[in-house]
């Protein structure tokens, strides 16, 4: 269970991100949901340990894993990463960019790399290099890459984001199939109500760095806590 206390940061002054709360049940999807500039993407590289936080702390199991002195070095937080441009490395072939973050022997790593990329369905494409795949065939590969080393816990940067609307609702459903496959706990941020609607099993709604409600999907989306909320959900048919 990982748990955030009071995550605050400022730029220029303003809180842009301002007393966060969160936390994230093992095996959950939980939905970092709000609209452009809410901070968003600063609260996940803040989790990631990209980006420091000016106040609040992190638990992992009741663990601290960093507060404003403390700190877990990001590649030590057990944390997998993927952000919108999942950006595959160019000169590496398929096979080598799933297996880049994982330790051990090249046959081990080949091993897990090629399971993954039977998972996904692109076992054929472990020699070629990423440009001669399509861009939901790269969004899969990036999935296979950040789930290889088994994180605990995903944290996901509107992952879906370049993708056309044919195969999105495909692949959204594909990863959701994998990560629960994997046990990984699952921090998904989306500034789309219908993206949280049908992935979450709990969202956390945020305004102007703060979180103005949290719950299960239908309750937040029945009950919103305000008015503002309320628009924000309008635009689901
Ligand atoms: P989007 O949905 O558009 O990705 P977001 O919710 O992810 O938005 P953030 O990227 O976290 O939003 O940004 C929140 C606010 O913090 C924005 O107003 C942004 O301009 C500001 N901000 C982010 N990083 C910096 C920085 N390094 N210096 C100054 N301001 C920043
Ligand atoms: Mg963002």
């Amino acid at each position: 269970r990982l748990e955030i206390r009071d995550f605050t940061r400022r730029f220029d002054g303003k809180a842009v991100v301002d007393n966060v709360c969160l936390s994230i049940e093992p095996g959950h999807v939980t939905c970092l949901l709000g609209p452009s500039g809410c901070g968003k993407s600063t609260t996940l590289r803040m989790i990631a340990g990209v980006e420091m936080q000016d106040s609040g702390s992190i638990y992992v199991d009741g663990a601290l894993v960093c507060d404003t002195v403390f700190r877990v070095p990001p590649e030590r937080r057990s944390i997998g990463l993927m952000f919108q441009d999942f950006a595959l490395f160019p000169h590496l072939t398929v096979g080598k960019n799933v297996a880049f973050g994982l330790t051990g022997s090249g046959a081990d790593k080949k091993v897990r790399a090629k399971a993954l990329l039977d998972r996904v369905g692109l076992a054929h494409y472990i020699d070629e290099f990423p440009h001669h795949l399509s861009g939901g065939e790269q969004q899969r590969v990036a999935l296979a890459r950040a789930l290889a080393p088994k994180p605990k816990i995903m944290l996901m940067d509107e992952p879906f984001s370049g993708l056309d609307n044919r195969l999105r609702d495909g692949i959204r459903d594909e990863t959701l199939d994998l990560l629960k496959e994997e046990g990984a706990s699952v921090l998904l941020v989306t500034h789309e109500p219908e993206e949280a609607m049908r992935m979450a099993d709990e969202i956390a709604l945020m305004r102007e760095g703060r979180i103005v409600q949290r719950g299960a999907p239908y309750n937040i989306f029945n009950a919103p806590a305000d008015k503002e909320a309320v628009a924000f959900f309008s635009d689901i048919n």
